[in-house]
């Protein structure tokens, strides 16, 4: 597989990352994944604006943004996946800090970016029947709106998720649920559309937006406000949403923490609003 590493296409095995990156000794990056849906980038500019602002909070200089979508195609023709859904991953460090010191490198030191693609398939049956989660404590920092690399406590929340025979685990914050590790959170109540609203404590996930657009279009009211665990047992439909998982329905949740009283919401199949809302976003991704 190519790669696009430093200015160069190269071959992955090829790919050599300093121990020094701090990427490597400091998750001091920021990253994108994208979908190709076989004929183009899905929401690209939208990527690029998000990663935009990542890259400005971390104050790391990196001028080549806007030739990422050129690399991205370029990409996709090397590895021959033109026609193919596939995923395209960036990330950007800080660059190398040799000796290890936490303040930033010389003003001179290049950041680190490395574009890679790989063919990519949905989960079509999680889709179908829906998944199981978990809520757990979002220990997480507090600028969750920024896509870092850093991503430690996503990852132990998704192994517990995982050693709790659920797929993904769902943040709850100050009483009130944030996001997935991986996935942005809605709920349905009486044929409304609930997802929490953009704080710094969520990202501002793309499909979110999207999905939240394409609802507005078509008169299915969304509310963007707090939801408490607490109150989850008497909304009626969940579901996770983002690049990957597209729209998934959560048919189970287990408090597995005793957060609220309710040890476990079982819907028995995934909610007609959800179904609908899931071929809306299919129908606009593959239009
Ligand atoms: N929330 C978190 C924590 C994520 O990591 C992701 C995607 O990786 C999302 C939400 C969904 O974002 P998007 O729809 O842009 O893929």
């Amino acid at each position: 597989m190519f790669v696009f590493f430093n200015g160069e296409f190269i071959e992955e095995e090829d790919c050599k990352i300093s121990p020094y990156d701090r990427g490597f000794l400091f998750a001091d990056g920021v990253y994108e994944v994208v979908k190709y849906t076989g004929k183009r980038f899905f929401e690209f500019d939208s990527h690029l604006m998000r990663l935009k602002t990542g890259l400005e909070f971390l104050k790391i200089n990196f001028p080549g943004v806007n030739k990422l979508s050129e690399i991205g195609y370029e990409l996709i023709k090397r590895n021959n996946l033109t026609g193919m859904q596939s995923i395209l991953y960036i990330q950007i460090t800080r660059g190398e800090s040799n000796p290890r010191e936490h303040l930033f490198p010389g003003k001179d030191t290049l950041p680190t970016i490395l574009v890679n693609v790989k063919g990519f398939s949905n989960k079509q049956i999680e889709k179908e029947i829906g998944i199981s989660a978990i809520l757990t404590e979002d220990f997480r920092w507090s600028k969750c709106c920024i896509k870092t690399v850093s991503l430690l406590p996503n990852v132990l929340a998704l192994q517990k998720a995982r050693d709790n025979n659920a797929s993904e685990a769902i943040f709850v914050r100050d009483g009130y649920i944030t996001e997935g590790t991986h996935t942005n959170f809605f709920a349905v109540k009486d044929g409304c559309l609930l997802t929490p609203p953009l704080s710094d404590f969520i990202l501002p996930g793309i499909t979110r937006k999207i999905i939240i657009k394409l609802c507005r279009e078509i008169n299915f009211p969304v509310f963007e406000e707090n939801i408490s665990p607490f109150y989850l047992h008497t909304l009626d439909e969940f579901m996770i949403v983002s690049t990957k998982a597209d729209v998934t329905p959560v048919v189970r949740i287990d408090d597995i923490n005793n957060i609220t009283q309710v040890r476990r919401i079982v819907k028995t199949c995934p909610g007609a609003f959800t179904l609908k809302i899931q071929r809306v976003l299919d129908d606009y991704i593959n239009q």
